[in-house]
């Protein structure tokens, strides 16, 4: 008879800038549940991609791309890490080219089917109670039987706002107007895509963020999923 305990999923959704990061990381640790970053699968793959001079359009490439695709995450001084065939990918796969390349290959079908056993296996199997998916389609397609799912929002300016100082801090040269274009070309090819556009589920918490402080908007989801009798077990 198998022991294996059932893991809690906490989805998380929403635009690009709107705060997901940060409330899932908070969120992971007041809990003691695991963080799946599903952005970052979609990064790995544009940057391998990048590397390869393989077309974003090509889907029968990209997809033959992900059979030898070795991905893995890692925890270095607080700091989650990317790796990528080993090779640590953490700041390469946030350069804007990356940002723009990943919502292009994210909108293959193919691609994102064969991304999907990948996401829902490092949720199911993180050794955790509960594991925090951030991403567009994590209520709505990943885990549509999520425990929890939160969809977060922030207005436009704001969301612009952080993306340009995440970016400014890294010393990457940008400006503000390009990073506001960058976010709603890239928004707009999220929402319009054809399969698994990034859209609210129907049962997803609305959660704005804007003017909020983090740990204000983390108390909320932690209220959320605590008064559903589930116990913060901090690691
Ligand atoms: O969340 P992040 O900005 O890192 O995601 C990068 C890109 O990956 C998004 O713009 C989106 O196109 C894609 N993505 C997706 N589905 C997810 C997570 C990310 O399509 N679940």
């Amino acid at each position: 008879m198998s022991t294996k305990r059932r893991v809690i999923i906490v989805a998380i959704d929403g635009p690009a800038g709107s705060g997901k990061t940060t409330l899932a990381e908070g969120l992971a640790e007041r809990l003691g549940f695991v963080r799946v970053d599903t952005g970052a699968i979609y990064r790995a793959v544009a940057l391998l991609a990048l590397r390869n001079g393989i077309d974003l359009e090509d889907e029968e490439s990209l997809t033959r791309l992900l059979d030898g695709l070795d991905l893995s995450f890692g925890m270095e001084q607080g700091v989650n890490k990317v790796l990528l065939a080993g090779d640590d990918v953490t700041d390469e796969i946030r350069d804007p080219k990356v940002s723009d390349a990943a919502s292009k290959v994210s909108a293959l079908p193919k691609v994102r089917a064969g991304l999907l056993g990948l996401q829902r296996k490092l949720a199911l199997d993180c050794g955790a109670p509960g594991a925090i998916l951030e991403g567009r389609d994590i209520g709505t397609v990943v885990f549509p039987e999520a425990d929890f799912k939160f969809f977060v929002t922030a207005s436009e300016d704001e969301r612009a706002r952080r993306r340009y100082e995440e970016l400014k801090a890294k010393g990457l040269s940008v400006t503000r107007d390009s990073v506001a274009r960058e976010q709603a070309s890239r928004d707009e090819r999220d929402i319009s895509r054809t399969v698994s556009p990034l859209e609210r589920a129907d049962d997803a918490v609305v959660i704005d963020s804007t003017n909020k402080p983090p740990s204000e908007v983390v108390d909320e989801l932690q209220n959320i999923v605590t008064s559903a009798g589930i116990s913060a077990r901090p690691r």
